[in-house]
C-alpha cells in the first residue's frame, strides 16, 4: 500500500523516491514506492507528471491500494531523486480548488448541486448542474462571489474525520469510515481526495468562459490562475486585431459591427434589385434575337461558367414573353447545366426538350411542361443546339 504524502503536503515537489516494486503491462513499465507525492488520476483530477531519476513519469494511477508510476524507460530498484512538474500540479490545484469554490457558491446562491466535474489544468475545467438554464446575470453574480472568496485569501484545510455526521458537509458523502474533508474557512465543507491550494488567494482569479447545454444539464467551463490570464490574453488579442481591422477602439467594435450589418443588409437588397434588372435586360436582348420556327420563337444560348440558378432565373423570365421556347446551357469545361422553358400555351414541353437535348450526352434531369433543368459531366458541348429547331418542330 502506497502512502499518499500529497494528502498532507501538496507543496512538496522534490523528494527521494525509493523504488521497491515494478509493474509491467501492455502500457509499459511502472514502479511502486512506499510513499509518494505524485497524485494519481482520480476524483475528476488528472495525474501529476515529472521525473524519477532519468525516467519521465508519464502517468500515475491506482492499482488497488498501490500507486503505479508509469515511466518512459526501465530503471532498477533503488533510490532516485524525484521531481513533480510544478506548473501542471499548480494548475490542477488551482482549478480543483476553484471548482470547490464555484460548487459552493452555486449551492449557496442558486441552490444548485454539482452533479459532476472535470478538472483540467491545461484546458477549461467543467462543472455540470441539473438545471434548464442559467442567465448571464446569475453567472456573473456567481463569478464575482467566487473571486471575492479568492481575494479574501481564505484558508483551505484538508483533514480526515471518522464520523461524517460531525462535519456540516455541503453534500453528505455516501461512504462511511474515514473521510477526507476539504474545508474552505467559514464557507464550505466537502469530501475530496484531490490536491488543493493552501489558501484561496493562490488560485489567482477565476473566470467562467462558456456555458453549454449537455442533455438535461448545463455545463459551465471555467479557468483559473495562469489559464485565466491566458484566456484574457487570447480575447484581448482577438478584440484588438478586430478593432485594428475596423480602425476603431475596442469599446466601439459592437456598435461599429452593428452599423456594418445594417449597411450590408441595405447593400444586399440593392444588389438584388440591380441583379433582377440586369437579368430582365439580358432576357429582353435574348428574346429579340430569337429564331422563329412556325409560331414559336426559339432562344438558345451557351454560356461559360454561368450559375445554374441564374440560368433558371433567365429561363423563368423568358416565359413572360409569348411563344418563347428558351434553352440555356452553361459549360465550365467539365460540367454541363441545361435549363429549358416554354411559354404558356405552347404545345412543346420543356421537360421533353430537356430529355432530348441531354440524351446524346447520356445525362439526365427533370421538370415539367413549363420548366426543366438537368446536366452533368460532358466531354464537349459545342453541338448542343445543333438539332434544336428540328426537335422543336417534331415535338
Ligand atoms: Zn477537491
Amino acid at each position: 500500500m502506497t502512502e499518499k504524502r500529497y494528502f498532507d503536503d501538496p507543496m512538496t515537489t522534490e523528494f527521494t523516491a525509493e523504488i521497491v516494486g515494478t509493474r509491467r503491462d501492455e502500457r509499459g513499465f511502472g514502479v511502486i514506492l512506499p510513499f509518494t507525492f505524485f497524485y494519481p488520476t482520480g476524483g475528476g483530477q488528472s495525474n501529476d507528471t515529472g521525473t524519477i531519476g532519468v525516467a519521465r513519469v508519464v502517468d500515475v494511477f491506482y492499482d488497488r491500494d498501490d500507486i503505479v508510476h508509469l515511466l518512459d524507460r526501465e530503471i532498477e530498484l533503488g533510490k532516485y531523486p524525484a521531481k513533480i512538474d510544478w506548473d501542471r500540479r499548480l494548475a490542477n490545484m488551482q482549478h480543483h480548488s476553484g471548482q470547490h469554490i464555484l460548487s459552493a457558491v452555486f449551492w449557496k446562491t442558486l441552490n444548485l448541486e454539482t452533479i459532476s466535474s472535470h478538472i483540467s489544468g491545461d484546458s477549461p475545467s467543467t462543472i455540470d448542474f441539473e438545471v434548464n438554464s442559467l442567465s448571464d446575470k446569475e453567472i456573473l453574480h456567481v463569478e464575482q462571489k467566487a473571486n471575492q472568496l479568492i481575494f479574501e485569501n481564505r484558508i483551505m484545510r484538508a483533514y480526515f474525520v471518522e464520523n461524517k455526521e460531525s462535519v456540516p458537509f455541503r453534500r453528505l458523502p455516501k461512504v462511511d469510515g474515514e473521510i477526507r474533508v476539504i474545508e474552505i474557512e467559514d464557507y464550505d465543507f466537502s469530501a475530496c481526495g484531490g490536491t488543493h491550494v493552501l489558501q484561496t488567494g493562490m488560485i489567482g482569479s477565476l473566470k467562467i468562459v462558456r456555458t453549454e447545454r449537455v442533455n438535461k444539464k448545463i455545463r459551465i467551463h471555467f479557468v483559473t490562475g495562469r489559464q485565466a490570464l491566458a484566456s484574457f490574453e487570447q480575447f484581448q488579442y482577438a478584440a484588438q486585431n478586430t478593432a485594428n481591422l475596423l480602425k476603431v477602439g475596442v469599446d466601439e467594435i459592437s456598435v461599429y459591427v452593428e452599423n456594418l450589418q445594417m449597411q450590408l443588409k441595405d447593400a444586399q437588397k440593392e444588389l438584388k434589385t440591380l441583379r433582377e434588372f440586369s437579368l430582365d435586360v439580358e432576357v429582353e436582348n435574348m428574346v429579340q434575337h430569337a429564331e422563329k420556327v412556325g409560331e414559336i420563337w426559339i432562344v438558345t444560348k451557351l454560356f461559360e461558367n454561368r450559375n445554374p440558378a441564374e440560368l433558371r432565373a433567365l429561363a423563368m423570365k423568358s416565359r413572360n414573353y409569348p411563344n418563347i421556347v428558351a434553352l440555356l446551357a452553361s459549360f465550365d469545361g467539365e460540367k454541363l447545366s441545361l435549363v429549358t422553358s416554354c411559354a404558356e400555351g405552347i404545345s412543346v414541353s420543356a421537360n421533353d426538350l430537356l430529355q432530348k437535348h441531354l440524351a446524346p450526352f447520356n445525362l439526365r434531369g427533370g421538370g415539367d411542361k413549363s420548366i426543366a433543368q438537368g446536366g452533368g459531366v460532358a466531354d464537349g458541348v459545342d453541338e448542343i443546339f445543333k438539332s434544336t429547331v428540328e426537335i422543336v418542330q417534331n415535338s
